[in-house]
């Protein structure tokens, strides 16, 4: 009999011992308790209340705030929210963890609203940059430029006045997707690419009609630069490059904190990058959870893979168990998202194929043998026919293997007969809510009226197909902001006030869902995170209003005043906290 009931308590509270009193075996006692708050606990089974008990690295109870007081010991801090919602904390479900770091440390263009500008920023920037150093910038868009130069080529500006402006530095400016860079003349001749050298498959140089180049490279046309630049930056002194890699992996952890979000993403990491990242968990010194993704030749994982699958290494803070982005196409602002049909705008083309069909099946291969998840990029609908085609091809090799949810990131435009198929394949199609509300100024433009209706960001019919619903803003791509993310999955609400596919909105509980508990199982962490659940990580934010709530013309001005991580406070009211 004492056996049972001592088993019976020790199911219940794993943190008291058998032998002692019963009032304390069943009241362990917290270390932090957040009360007269608003918790929303994304748990069907645990219902929405007041106050969250925390002990140690885990949420220990959920309930009212006289329920939980039974937790109050003479350390436990108790915290009164007056009000404020607590959420799981967000999960950044796709983006780029070090770029984003990295574009915390170069030059911002996504608020400039001129070519102009920009020139005058890169030329300020030189000015307070040695000869010859690389001055490099990312973040702007052609789209969102109040005025225009007087000679475009396919829209954007021929590079003269950047490279008379900077004649001393080679200038490279990312585009915002990612997909294409422009450069400036020095650069070009650093590179030797002009107008007449032939593009490497699966870019392009764009050139004036006198067969100049303009200054635009797009996709693989991008990477000589790149190399380039890497290269220079490479060949600074020893331990300049790993300090400075070290810095951004802590921006980017710090500026995640400040929005909310505990565990980030990212689609597109290097072994070498996993090294440190590993030294820095090992450490202790990550300031965010972090699910990495390798971004490798095929040729170059094999034999690799093995040695560096982790889940939930250093204490839940890294997680290498996915193959991605490699990117089968290339953006849809730029004409490289690969389609079934031609470009409304740009007749003669279909987009890019960008890593070979063959590259991605044998990265699938390696993916199965060493039991890795893939999570691949598929903007147009074509690559997101092509990329299920590859997937249901290699799951019909093992059909021994189940639960494999593979990935495809982005699926912004998705033919309506492959939405059934990806339910049947059970894949999972990774969308970012704000990708609605940054493209929808230009998308119907790229995919004209009805194509854009029928299959353009469709992204509550997927959840409503039974999908896993999904979020992020692909930092650096598009700023790091689950409530702008949020705001734009609910509202579909453009900068000007029109509405961008209205009828493909989420309600507010699937955004939140999308942000917590389907970003975790999209990444087989549901067990752990995404949900307020007693036993589970103590990952949370307190937001200054209830989301579900608040009037859409108010959702923008929500705030994270707190995000704890592992049941630690992080980050509170504008400061970051370490220990
Ligand atoms: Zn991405």
């Amino acid at each position: 009999m004492k056996t049972i009931r001592c088993l019976t308590i020790l199911a219940l509270v794993i943190f008291a011992g058998c032998d002692r009193p019963a009032s304390q075996a069943v009241h362990p006692i917290a270390d932090l308790l957040l009360v007269n708050a608003d918790v929303v606990t994304v748990d069907p089974d645990v219902p929405d209340t007041e106050a969250v008990a925390i002990k140690g690295e885990h949420i220990l109870a959920v309930g009212t705030s006289e329920d939980l007081s039974k937790h109050i010991g003479d350390e436990t801090e108790v915290i009164d929210l007056d009000g404020q919602m607590v959420i799981p904390g967000f999960i950044e479900g796709h983006g780029h963890y070090t770029s984003f770091g990295g574009s915390l440390l170069i030059l911002d263009f996504r608020y400039a609203k001129s070519f102009a500008e920009i020139v005058s920023m890169v030329a300020d920037a030189a000015a307070e940059t040695p000869a010859g150093e690389w001055i490099v910038g990312r973040g702007w868009h052609q789209d969102k430029w109040e005025t225009k130069e007087e000679v475009l080529v396919e829209g954007l500006p021929i590079h003269d006045s950047l490279s008379e402006a900077t004649p001393d530095h080679p200038v490279m400016l990312i585009h915002t997707s990612g997909h294409a860079v422009f450069v400036n003349e020095r650069a070009m001749n650093l590179v030797e690419i002009d107008g007449s050298t032939t593009p490497p498959p699966g870019g392009e140089i764009v050139t004036d009609e006198n067969g100049r180049a303009t200054g635009m490279m797009r996709e693989a046309a991008q990477d000589a630069f790149r190399v380039a630049y890497s290269g220079h930056q490479g060949r600074r002194p020893a331990g300049v490059a790993e300090a400075e890699l070290r810095r951004m992996i802590t921006l980017a952890g710090e500026e995640s904190l400040r929005h909310g979000i505990t565990s980030f993403q990212d689609l597109g990491t290097t072994f070498a990058e996993v090294d440190l990242i590993r030294t820095m968990a090992d450490e202790g010194n990550l300031p965010v959870r972090l699910f990495m993704a390798f971004e490798e030749q095929a040729a170059d994982m094999e034999g690799r893979l093995g040695d560096y699958r982790m889940v939930g290494y250093g204490n839940n803070f890294l997680t290498v168990r996915t193959i991605g982005e490699k990117v089968l196409d290339g953006a849809l602002g730029t004409h490289g998202g690969w389609l079934l049909a031609p470009y409304a705008d740009m007749p003669e083309s279909y987009g890019l194929n960008v890593v070979s069909v063959e590259e991605i099946e044998k990265s699938a291969e390696l993916a199965m043998k060493y039991d890795y998840q893939m999570a691949i990029q598929a903007i147009g609908d074509r690559a997101y026919r092509e990329l299920l085609d590859i997937y249901e091809a290699e799951f019909e090799k093992h059909p021994d293997k189940t639960d494999l949810r593979w990935r495809i990131e982005h699926a912004q435009v998705i033919h309506p007969d492959d939405v059934a198929r990806t339910v049947e394949l059970r894949v999972i199609p990774a969308v970012q809510g704000i990708f609605a509300c940054s493209d929808g100024p230009w998308v119907v433009d790229r995919l004209g009226e009805e194509r854009t209706r029928e299959r353009g960001y469709i992204f509550n019919t997927l959840a409503e197909a039974g999908l896993v619903p999904t979020n992020g803003t692909d930092p650096p791509v598009d700023e790091i902001s689950p409530i702008g993310s949020f705001h734009c999955s609910v509202t579909r609400e453009l900068p000007d006030g029109t509405l961008f596919q209205p009828q493909e909105a989420y309600s507010r509980e699937l955004a939140l869902y999308s942000y917590t508990m389907g970003n975790a199982i999209a990444a087989f962490e549901e067990d752990i995170k995404g949900s307020i659940t007693p036993g589970k990580l103590a990952d949370l934010a307190v937001l200054s209003q209830n989301l579900l709530t608040v009037s859409d013309d108010d959702l923008m001005d929500t705030e994270v005043t707190m995000t704890i991580l592992g049941g630690k406070i992080r980050y509170r009211n504008g400061t970051i906290l370490r220990d």
